[in-house]
């Protein structure tokens, strides 16, 4: 309800609303999600379907085939205007622009506005008038910029009298739940508690802690951000609010905060500009990376059964919660790429299966980084997942959370308990090897391996990707 530009400026006109949602069941189709994110959604819907009935007005679902129910619902209603909020996503853009064209020809005004981002991709352009792909020129410009101010809730809505069809969750779209304890709940209302939460309570500490997943560190706004239940202009106000007042928070934490609301807004650039990338390697002479197809060790990375503690807790904590840590998020995408050489766009699409934050830019982006065959021009980088693991959980807090068959593990074994004597092994109660299993790959091995073959990838010739 706060700050979500089409309802605000649709009910400040004064003229009757219909605040629209439509369930496009050709496109619930084709989203691969687990039910939990479709129950995430309802919940979201209720809460804003409540806020609506607040002001006076009544939220109006209806559930079908896209272009049919939007014609059936214009042609019952005659509007005047139609506004939306803008989604960046390629598949959505076409989806609007055909809307908007089947609008123009009736003769009926489109308006669209701006929410999901606080800096459209059109805004920021390089001095050349081209798209960045690089993130720190991007995030100069962006930081440059003036801030649009978020808006508050609409004082009033009416709705005329319309059928509307009941909120569908997973169970109603037909899917299955796997993830048993979804990290949250939908909803505007609970976004704004956990955020006043997280600024009240953990932001101070936030760019010391946002890397350690054995904390709870990091706000988790992800998926409210996803299903725009708040405003990242709401966010960035706020955080610049409280590092101005008190002088509680320093300063870091808040533009620590910030640089990764502009990293979302980077992938949400890159992603507009060069749409090939959801699907190919930005850059292309990595196409001729020849990917294992081991479904076995596919299997173990996704069941966390790899042997490598962190990457199994990581893996196990997506598979139960619909989330998982940001750091973690890096090494197990790093260990699919680089230690089971294992093409990330499968890595892309079990993740996209699994997070209640599922937001294509940001993951194909995240993947893309993690194989090193995306935007990010830094050398090489391959993830030791031992290293990481002893630098970020260094007592194994996390690891035990996750991994409960390695909670008597002591901690100088926790990242590799294949290496206890068999005494301890049976003083702890684990056998490795059945127990837990024996590591799936040789790191050193893995790496050179990856080493090798991308190194002659690289050496070849590079077509430039094109932009839109
Ligand atoms: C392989 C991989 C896949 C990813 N897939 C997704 C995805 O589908 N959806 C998604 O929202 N994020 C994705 N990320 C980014 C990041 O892991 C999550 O945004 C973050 O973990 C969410 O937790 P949080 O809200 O507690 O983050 P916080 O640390 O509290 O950050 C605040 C907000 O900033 C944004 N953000 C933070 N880090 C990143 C980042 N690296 N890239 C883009 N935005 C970021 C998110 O919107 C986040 O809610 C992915 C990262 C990797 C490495």
């Amino acid at each position: 309800m706060r700050d979500n530009p089409s309802l605000f400026h649709a009910a400040a006109t004064g003229l009757p609303v219909i605040p629209l949602f439509i369930v496009d069941t050709d496109l619930v189709k084709g989203i691969r999600s687990d039910g939990a994110v479709f129950d995430f959604q309802a919940e979201c819907l209720r809460d804003l379907a409540d806020g609506i009935e607040g002001l006076g007005g009544k939220l109006i679902l209806r559930k079908g085939k896209l272009t049919e129910v939007f014609e059936r619902i214009i042609g019952e209603t005659h509007p005047g205007s139609v506004y939306f909020n803008m989604d960046y996503e390629p598949a959505a853009m076409d989806r609007d622009l055909a809307a908007t064209k089947f609008l123009g020809r009736l003769g009926i005004e489109v308006k669209s506005f701006d929410d999901v981002v606080i800096h459209a991709p059109e805004e920021i352009r390089t001095s050349g008038g081209g798209p960045y792909s690089v993130f720190t020129p991007f995030a100069a410009k962006w930081r440059r910029l003036p801030k649009p101010s978020p808006l508050g809730k609409p004082s009033r809505i009416s709705t005329p009298r319309l059928a509307s069809d009941p909120i569908p969750g997973g169970k109603e779209l037909g899917r299955e739940r796997h993830i048993v304890t979804p990290f949250v709940s939908g909803g505007e209302t609970n976004a704004s508690k956990r955020w006043d939460s997280f600024l009240r309570e953990r932001l101070r500490s936030y760019s010391d802690t946002r890397d350690l997943p054995y904390v709870h560190g990091t706000s988790k706004m992800s998926p409210y951000l996803r299903f725009g239940c708040i405003s990242p202009a709401r966010m960035y106000w706020d955080l610049a609010e409280m590092s101005l007042s008190s002088g509680r928070h320093p300063p870091v934490s808040a533009e620590k905060f910030v640089d990764e609301l502009i990293w979302r807004e980077f992938y949400t650039h890159v992603l507009y500009y060069f749409p090939y990338t959801a699907e190919r390697n930005f850059r292309s002479q990595f196409d001729r990376l020849r990917w294992s197809f081991d479904e076995a060790a596919f299997e173990a990375w996704k069941d966390g059964k790899t042997g490598f503690p962190l990457v199994d807790a990581g893996m196990r904590q997506l598979n139960a919660t619909g989330w998982m840590h940001n750091r973690v998020r890096m090494v197990t995408a790093s260990f699919l790429t680089k230690d089971l050489f294992i093409d990330w766009r499968r890595g892309e699409e079990y993740f996209a299966a699994k997070l209640l934050d599922i937001e294509k830019a940001s993951n194909v982006g995240g993947w893309q980084w993690s194989a090193s065959t995306g935007v990010d021009p830094r050398p090489l980088r391959i993830f030791n997942p031992v290293i990481q693991s002893r630098r970020f959980d260094p007592d194994g807090m996390y690891i035990k959370e996750w991994v409960p068959e390695l909670r008597n593990v002591p901690a100088r074994y926790i990242h590799e308990p294949a290496r206890m004597s068999p005494a301890l092994q049976e003083e702890t109660g684990l056998t490795a090897g059945k127990d837990y299993p024996f590591p799936i790959v040789d790191h050193r091995k893995s790496a050179e391996h990856f080493k090798g073959q991308y190194v002659k990838a690289k050496s070849g010739h590079r077509r430039t990707g094109s932009f839109r």
